[in-house]
């Protein structure tokens, strides 16, 4: 049987309150779980996790993790609490976190600590600029190995690989189905190149950069990904749900 496609929705740090964060996650469920193609995750701002009340294809996700267990770490949040509290999905090493400081060797960290805790890791990668000699190529594979680091063979089928070129979050227009082909294409071949080919095959790809409900479905379908992680669209809950729409409708 073919996997679910992944939704996944990064509200960032949206949004001001309880009753819209509450709102948002109740419109999203209502058409989440009426999907057969998908499972939807919501990623929202730690102390909004409660208000997501998870079912079948309606999963909750993190939008980070801190690389540490347990003990004296002001402000961090570990692997095992956000299992305790129902999460399943973990973004590691988004652009906004890389921007923050956080290197390639945190984020292998931070995967180590999902990974142990049972939980999926939503990694992302993406080069921050394309130029016409293909350089942003090694970019991407030397980010990929690097942010993989330790991660044992056997783990690998905890590992979806978000890929965001920053030049598309939080811009225009997203990246075209077939750029996004070739480059999930790209990241297939560095997974084989590292694990083998029957291991990279299991891990899904997603595209992230500017998704609407506009164009989903051309680069799921053109752009041959697993699904797609989404931003700014994601506390949008109409377009969103037509998101979610297009996509199980494939
Ligand atoms: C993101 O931040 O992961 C993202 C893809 O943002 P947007 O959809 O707003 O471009």
């Amino acid at each position: 049987m073919k996997k679910k496609y992944i939704i996944a929705g990064n509200w960032k740090m949206n949004p001001q309150t309880t009753e819209e964060a509450s709102r948002i996650a109740t419109t999203v469920k209502k058409v989440a779980i009426k999907s057969k193609k998908i499972d939807t995750v919501v990623c929202p701002p730690f102390v909004y996790a409660h208000l997501v009340k998870t079912a079948d294809n309606f999963s909750l996700g993190a939008q980070n993790v801190s690389l540490e267990q347990s003990g004296s770490f002001t402000g961090e949040v570990s692997a095992d609490m956000l299992k305790s509290v129902g999460v399943k999905y973990v973004i590691v090493g988004h652009a906004e976190r890389r921007k923050m400081g956080e290197t390639d060797e945190i984020v292998s960290q931070k995967i180590g600590a999902v990974v142990g805790a049972g939980l999926q890791v939503i990694l992302c990668v993406g080069e921050k600029e394309r130029d016409q000699n293909g350089d942003y190529l090694a970019v991407l594979k030397a980010q990929i190995i690097a942010s993989l680091g330790k991660l044992a063979r056997k783990d690998v089928k905890q590992l979806i690989v978000a890929y965001e070129p920053l030049w598309t979050i939080g811009a225009p227009v997203a990246m075209t189905p077939a750029d996004v082909r070739e480059t999930g294409l790209f990241i297939k071949k560095v997974l084989a190149d590292t694990y083998g080919q029957e291991y990279a095959l299991s891990v899904r790809i997603l595209y992230g950069g500017s998704v609407t409900f506009k164009n989903a479905k051309d680069i799921v379908l053109l752009g041959q990904v697993d699904g797609l992680l989404v931003g700014r669209e994601s506390i949008n809950t109409e377009g969103f749900n037509l998101i979610l729409k297009e996509i199980d409708g494939i």
